[in-house]
């Protein structure tokens, strides 16, 4: 193998986040942003020109938008939207529930997720690399903590709303969505046909609610 493409092999298979080499480092874009790059950051601010609001991030304080299929409501908060958290090695989401409301099975290819359950009662589990479940009700207050990389999943099974809170071990957690990426993702129809047994009628359907709009 090349080094170069050792070296990327391995930075891949690093546990978590590399360490930060300073306190802090909130991206500053000065004066004349430019357009960045794929995977590039801007440098950090000057520390003695950083301040309170650099580390303090307003955005989760109602839900986001419902969707209508599934009654789910996320916001994901990565350096992005909060340049503070920028090598600090974490992330947060808020996600709401209408009643009933369902977040799909995902998956977050960098990050272990612990859910805190604000208000409500959600049922939530994953599954393990062996197929294993392992789901419960949580009431308001308990935690669950999703492995790195496992599919789970979430349920409002109470009377009213629920929200919780959601932590990752990871700047840049990733989410990857099983529903639209098998179905949603240009797949072949006959590969998505024979892998799980539909009829192309049954497979069109499953398609068109989870294709990209
Ligand atoms: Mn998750």
């Amino acid at each position: 193998m090349a080094p170069i493409l050792l070296l990327l092999f391995l930075v891949s298979g690093a546990t978590a986040d590399s360490d930060p080499v300073q306190d802090f480092c909130v991206p500053d874009p000065g004066p004349n942003p430019v357009q960045l790059t794929h995977l590039s950051t801007y440098p950090c601010k000057n520390p003695s020109n950083a301040s309170a609001d650099d580390f303090v991030f307003s955005g989760i304080r109602f839900p986001g938008n419902f969707s209508n299929q599934t009654g789910f409501a996320g916001i994901s908060v990565n350096p992005t939207q909060f340049p503070g958290l920028n090598t600090l090695g974490m992330s947060f989401a808020r996600a709401d529930f209408e009643q009933g409301g369902v977040n799909p099975p995902h998956y977050h290819p960098r990050a272990t997720e612990t859910a805190l359950v604000l208000t409500g009662r959600v049922y939530s589990g994953f599954v393990d690399s062996a197929g294993r479940i392992y789901a419960k009700v949580l009431e308001k207050g308990e935690v669950m903590v999703f492995p790195r990389g496992l599919v789970h999943f979430q349920m409002n099974v109470g009377e009213s709303r629920a929200t919780i809170f959601g932590s990752f071990n990871s700047q840049n957690p990733g989410l990857v969505r099983i529903p639209g990426t098998v179905f949603g993702s240009g797949i072949k129809d006959a590969v998505l046909e024979k892998a799980f047994g539909l009829s192309p009628e049954e497979l069109e359907k499953l398609e068109k609610r989870f294709r990209p709009s």
